[in-house]
């Protein structure tokens, strides 16, 4: 019972942390098509009023303040992408998409409630329910939230007898073209949320894929920098480097088939040792490993290591025939960071370094054991 509820609670971590960063970029690209339609929109305000400057039925003061509002409006919606761009986090991407949003409906109802009958009365409501339509990764709720208050804050309007809406504008009864517009706006938002879900989906088994090694199913260099990346509070490592030892003899033996087989083998002494420890296996290279374990206790990660050479002495695979052993071992060298290197990948990289090395002593000191 316990282990579901752990499996439970880290699949919804992880399907959090996927849908954050998928939701990033996709949200992101999706916001521009939002922040050019408010860009346009203020555009056509701007002539529109422009057009009644002309006709010499709105003042030239009124005028001015619209271009400075149209500029407003462009100057924002470039910062906001500027933003977006350049510094936000997931997080904050999501922000922005809830307050342009808000932002959004608040004016519609400004809009409505304010009789600006050059914003064209009710077809202010299409443009309301555009929002649906631009921003495609709305949850269903959400969307049935904004249509509810959309038509709620119309239907108010209509029953307080509001002069915006003169029979002459429409051409079907005001309710039946909110319910139409409501309905089409849903089907699109709908079909939108399942195209983003699908995406989502292929976009997570595409990076599971370009994350893990297909040979061994360990994670990859890529995997281990999305990893790091991911664990963003402070921690201590202890990384280990594997080689195996006289590999070129085993394959020049054996083929490389036999070759291929052995590195599976290996992959499972290594997830045999790490089990359900807070740590990765990641196949670096061709033949190298490396471990990560997120602690700072060498004696721990040396006892760690001994168990990943001994699980792979007790596997007794024949070795090449130039080797210096009879079976296949492995050659580890280890080091420990002296701070917690936080998110920072080429701290990471730099602590490999120093594990290379100590991997160097462990070959020239007679190969099969760990150094660090
Ligand atoms: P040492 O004990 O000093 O490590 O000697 P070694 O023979 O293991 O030398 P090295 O570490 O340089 O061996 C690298 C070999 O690993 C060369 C290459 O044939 C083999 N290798 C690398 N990737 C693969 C792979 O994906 N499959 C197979 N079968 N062999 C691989
Ligand atoms: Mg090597
Ligand atoms: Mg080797």
């Amino acid at each position: 019972m316990e282990s579901w509820r752990k499996s439970y609670t880290a699949y919804k971590r992880l399907a959090t942390y996927r849908d954050g960063e998928y939701a990033y970029g996709f949200l992101r690209d999706n916001l521009r098509n939002l922040l050019l339609a408010a860009v346009v929109a203020s555009g056509a305000l701007l002539l529109n009023a422009l057009s009644y400057a002309l006709a010499d039925t709105v003042s030239y003061v009124r005028v001015g303040l619209m271009l400075v509002l149209t500029l407003m409006i462009g100057l924002g919606c470039m910062l906001i992408i500027y933003v977006l761009e350049h510094t936000c986090s997931a997080r904050g991407c999501i922000w922005i998409r809830n307050m342009v949003v808000l932002g959004l409906l608040v004016g519609v109802d400004f809009l409505l409630c304010e009789g600006m009958t050059f914003s064209g009365g009710l077809y202010v409501y299409p443009m309301a329910l555009l929002v649906l339509v631009v921003v495609p990764n709305f949850r269903i709720h959400e969307t049935f939230l904004i249509l509810l208050w959309l038509n709620l804050s119309v239907c108010f309007l209509l029953q307080s007898g509001s002069e915006l809406f003169s029979s002459g504008q429409l051409a079907m009864h005001p309710y039946r073209y909110m319910i139409f517009c409501s309905f089409i706006s849903l089907v699109i938002a709908v079909r939108h949320h399942i195209d983003y879900l699908l995406l989502v989906r292929q976009r997570a088994i595409l990076q599971t894929a370009s994350e893990t090694d297909p040979l061994t199913g360990l994670l990859n260099r890529r995997g281990m920098e999305a990893y790091l990346k991911k664990r963003n509070y402070g921690w201590n490592i202890s990384m280990v480097l594997f080689d195996i030892d006289d590999f070129k003899s085993y394959n020049d033996t054996y083929g490389h088939v036999a070759g291929d087989e052995c590195l599976r083998t290996v992959a499972e002494c290594f997830m045999t040792v790490i089990g359900k420890k807070d740590g990765i296996a990641v196949r670096y290279g061709g033949e190298e490993f490396i471990l990560l374990f997120f602690l700072a206790d060498k004696e721990e990660a040396r006892r760690q290591t001994n168990l990943c050479l001994e699980a792979m002495r007790k596997k007794q695979l024949p070795a090449g025939t130039f080797a210096n052993y009879p079976y296949v071992t492995l050659s580890a060298g280890l080091v420990v960071s002296e701070e917690p290197p936080r998110q920072d990948v080429e701290r990471c990289y730099a602590l490999a370094a120093l594990a290379d090395r100590n991997l160097y002593a462990a070959k020239a000191f007679g190969k099969n054991q760990c150094v660090g």
